[in-house]
């Protein structure tokens, strides 16, 4: 096993590894830009180094620094977590040429499937469905048009290189074509410094659903069920939960052997997702490959009663996985809902400022992945994540009543999040009898980002209530000052307004 560890990371991730690490007796090195100076993950880690200025290319995205970091500090390997380098090739190869370890798969599995072209290319001779459409990025308007025109519109754009959601157009008719052409390229460019777009059929109201894969240096490779992934904006999701409605034991086998020969086919080592559409007939269809941990990968550990961070740390260590399936069934179901400082009655808008107060929700079946604490400053140089809520139960049902009573706990002072939409998707009808697609939330959003406050404004004032007594015995009133508008004014008029009702006799 390593002496240590540096976590190339920053956030609720980086703090996630952090935990594993201690958990393996493994010593932790963080790294910080300027802006994460006093960062949870940075004063939890065993050790601490300034890497840059506050954006991230002069910080989490300078593979030289971190590669220097390691060596002075004597990690001998390092953890990219999920964005910024964990699925850059180079990294991947320079990592391993400066003498450490990269916990994650090879820089060849990188490459095989690390542009979506090229991971259909791979998955059609490894005998995986792909969705309808092209394998090479388009030369040019007429190639599209008479690709479009065969695959029938509507069509879907999409950067060969693309991730986040970003590079990809709807395309619902031939007149749209080009400027969608035009403008899909233009942003794959601004992202990804690559603006080949590709092709494939727009698929209408099937689900994401995709499955875990793990596998040693030794050639053993497991897949751990499904995460069912649909309630997504923008292509982007927010709320996950594993295992799916939708897949029964007969297709979580099947789509599980099919992401293990997916895998296998990339030469794949590490935790890795292979991403799936499914649709209404059970039939599935390979999206891509993600060569890293997930940001959803808590639902799966609860599910399966397993540390998939300290399986990467220990694979890459050269330890072997047990021959005998891993999971064989899930137990229980979990949910995660991503906690992010967005302003979701307002278009989702960012939030920024300082988080006055916060309390954890805790009890039974609750975990708080976070990365954030009191007095943490939110700006714009990182992604809005602020933290995930994860709740577990027996059933589905008890699972989304855990969830409701975990997010009304949770209490974020000083930013706009995320939350009291989430409070409203486990209110919905349709999300509790799982009744969703990729485009339901699209769907569904004007009635679940409209309204005032939380939905079950009764809980949440006596929670508050008793937050507010806390810190006024503890003598350090929440002060409701920031550069949030909308949001910190609402906590504040609920502040003040519990605080005289409190006076009254
Ligand atoms: P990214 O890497 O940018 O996240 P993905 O290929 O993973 O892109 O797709 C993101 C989401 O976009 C999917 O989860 C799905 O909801 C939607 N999507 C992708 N491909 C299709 C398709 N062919 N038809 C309909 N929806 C799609």
């Amino acid at each position: 096993m390593f002496n240590k560890v540096l976590i190339a990371n920053r956030g609720e991730i980086a703090l996630r590894i952090v935990r594993a690490c201690r958990e393996l007796g493994v010593g932790s090195v963080a790294v910080f830009s300027d802006a994460d100076a006093s960062a949870p993950h940075a004063r939890e880690a065993d050790e601490a180094v300034h890497i840059g200025a506050s954006p991230s290319r002069e910080s989490y995205l300078r593979a030289d620094k971190l590669i220097e970091a390691a060596r002075r500090t004597g990690a001998e390997a390092i953890h990219p977590g999920y964005g910024f380098l964990s699925e850059r090739e180079p990294f991947a190869r320079d990592v391993v040429g400066a003498g450490l370890v990269f916990i994650g798969p090879p820089a060849a599995a990188i490459a095989a499937v690390g542009s979506k072209t090229a991971a259909r290319a791979l998955a059609a001779t490894a005998n995986v469905p792909v969705v309808p459409g092209t394998t090479d990025p388009l030369r040019d308007a007429t190639e599209a048009a008479e690709v479009a025109e065969r695959l029938g519109y509507p069509v879907l754009l999409k950067a060969s290189a693309g991730g986040g959601g970003k590079g990809m157009r709807v395309v619902r008719g031939a007149s749209e074509l080009a400027a969608a052409l035009e403008s899909a390229k233009r942003e794959a460019m601004a992202s990804f410094g690559d603006d080949a777009v590709y092709v494939e059929k727009y698929i209408a109201g099937p689900r994401h659903v995709e499955i875990q894969v793990l596998g040693d240096q030794h050639g053993t490779m497991h897949a751990l069920g499904e995460r069912e992934c649909s309630i997504q904006r923008r292509h982007q999701k927010m709320i996950e939960e594993a295992p799916s409605v939708a897949v029964s034991p007969e297709l979580r086998r099947k789509m599980g052997e099919t992401a293990v020969r997916m895998a296998k086919a990339a030469g794949y080592v590490n935790a890795g997702t292979c991403e799936f559409l499914l649709d209404a007939n059970g039939d599935f269809y390979f999206l891509e490959m993600n060569t890293r941990l997930q940001v959803e990968h808590p639902v799966t550990e609860l599910v399966a009663g397993l540390d998939l961070v300290q399986w990467q740390i220990r694979i890459a260590a050269g330890e072997r996985l047990p021959i005998a399936p891993l999971m064989t069934e899930p137990r229980g179901w979990a949910i995660e809902c991503r906690i992010t400082s967005e302003d979701a009655g307002n278009d989702f808008l960012p939030s920024t400022g300082v988080i006055s107060f916060l309390r954890v929700p805790g009890g039974p079946g609750v975990r708080w992945d976070g990365g954030v604490g009191a007095g943490s400053e939110i700006g714009l140089h990182y992604d809005p994540l602020l933290g995930k809520l994860i709740a577990w139960a027996d059933t589905r049902d008890a699972a989304i009543a855990r969830m409701r009573r975990a997010l009304l706990e949770l209490t974020i002072v000083g930013v706009e999040t995320s939350r009291d939409f989430h409070l409203r998707v486990m209110d919905d009808p349709d999300f509790q009898a799982g009744a969703i697609d990729i485009q339901w939330l699209e769907r569904r959003l004007p009635s679940l980002t409209t309204g005032d406050g939380t939905p079950d404004g009764e809980i949440a004032v006596a929670i508050a209530a008793a937050l507010l007594a806390e810190s006024e015995r503890a003598g350090r009133l929440a002060p409701a000052a920031s550069s949030t508008a909308r949001g910190d004014d609402r906590e504040a008029w609920r502040i003040a307004g519990l605080r005289d009702g409190l006076r009254q006799p």
